[in-house]
């Protein structure tokens, strides 16, 4: 997955204007950012081309403006706080056209711009050709160094890398293909995947693709529900998907053929009704007036167990409603246990990583995701549009 791909390190970069893709979606509340850390973490890759000498163009989206200029989703706040905190970084309220184009060509070595949320752009999402061309214009090369847009063939991802010869991932990519290919290719022995969250059918491509490399595969989070469901489990009033009880059947015909143990619930935290009271179901049956929220106790130790050997781990899903103290036991345990491990841990998927990070285990994992979807697209795929324009 990994070959052919360039780093940013591998790339003459000194007095070029290099367009960097950077995922700056930060969340945002009255023009105040809420969270910097994606800001923080892509300076890596910022202050390596300024070093070099690049005249650095840095451009993202921001929120789902859907092609229409939507003045709070500016990236405005983005380019103040860089300024603040990091380098001068001139704003450009504009993304492309004869303005920016000017700007650009006033550039010297070192100097830093960010450009305006690249979704107020009606191509970008559509990969428009001539949106595409018209950001190839601005600069001599193209680095890429936003994971959680790589699944998206849209023109800043797709269409602008294609048109480049020069071009690469950033630090932050570099990171994230170095972890996945560990999984891809030839992972290390035992390989074992945790997953939950709320929908079986957002992941059936990942459990699929998964049952041909992983060793074991654990299932919490209501997906659980309707696996006990389809081997015949009474689940109470807990969220079954029924359109997807075949497919959830061939999934364990499949990891029986291929000598993947899948481990589901054994015993439940359960509730009347969503946020109700808990109640602690001992079985791995659900009486009919109850739905499941987290694993019971009796399943986090069975998880644990079973995990205790990994090499390498892969969790996505939380384990319940973790939102809520009340269901928030399961998710949390096993959050610590694969942080504690000595193995290689990859954490991916928004809910995850929050919860990791309210455990305060974020640093003892390995490897902290920056893309949920765009890591469970590559785990099914073994690629990703975005890769694959910088291989092109
Ligand atoms: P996902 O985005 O698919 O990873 O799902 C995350 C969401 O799944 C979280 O908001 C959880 O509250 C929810 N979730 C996890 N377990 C359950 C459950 N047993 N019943 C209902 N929702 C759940």
């Amino acid at each position: 997955m990994i070959e052919g791909i360039k780093f940013v390190n591998e790339v003459n970069l000194k007095s070029k204007r290099v367009f960097i893709r950077t995922d700056f979606n930060v969340p945002l509340k009255n023009g105040v950012l809420q969270d910097t850390t994606r800001i923080d973490e892509a300076i890596s890759t910022v202050n390596y081309a300024k070093k070099e000498g690049a005249k650095v163009i840095l451009a993202s989206h921001l929120g789902r403006p859907k092609g229409k200029i939507v003045p709070e989703l500016s990236l405005k706040p983005v380019a103040d706080y860089l300024s603040k905190n990091y380098s001068r970084t001139a704003f450009i309220s504009d993304i492309t056209g004869k303005a920016v184009k000017a700007k650009v060509n006033e550039m010297k070595p070192g100097d830093v711009i960010l450009l305006e949320n690249l979704r107020f752009h009606p191509g970008e999402e559509k990969n428009d050709p001539s949106f595409a061309r018209d950001l190839s214009e601005l600069c001599d090369v193209y680095i890429n160094d936003a994971f959680g847009s790589c699944h998206r063939a849209h023109a800043s991802v797709d269409g602008l890398a294609r048109l480049k010869k020069d071009k690469a991932a950033g630090f932050l990519l570099k990171r994230e293909l170095e972890y996945f290919d560990m999984i891809l290719s030839n992972p290390k022995r035992p390989f074992y995947v945790v997953l939950g969250g709320a929908k079986v059918s957002d992941k059936i491509g990942v459990i699929e693709a998964l049952l041909d490399k992983a060793d074991k595969i654990f299932i919490g989070g209501a997906m659980a529900y309707t696996f006990l469901y389809a081997s015949g489990v009474n689940v109470g009033k807990s969220l079954v998907e029924k359109d997807h009880i075949e497919t959830v059947r061939k999934i364990t015909d499949k990891a029986k053929k291929n000598n993947v143990a899948m481990l589901l619930p054994v015993d439940h935290v359960c509730s009347e009704e969503f946020n109700g009271d808990p109640v602690y179901v001992e079985s791995r049956d659900i009486p009919e007036n109850l739905m499941g929220l987290d694993i019971g106790g009796k399943t986090a130790d069975l998880f644990k167990r079973e995990i205790a050997d990994a090499k390498i781990i892969m969790w996505n899903g939380p384990m319940g409603v973790f939102e809520s103290d009340k269901y928030s036991r399961g998710t949390f345990e096993i959050a610590t246990f694969i942080a504690e491990l000595d193995a290689i841990s990859i954490v991916g998927g928004g809910d995850s990583v929050s919860a990791i990070k309210k455990a305060g285990v974020a640093d003892k994992i390995s490897h902290v995701s920056t893309g949920g979807g765009a890591s469970l697209e590559l785990l099914e795929n073994s690629t990703l549009v975005g890769i694959e324009a910088l291989k092109s």
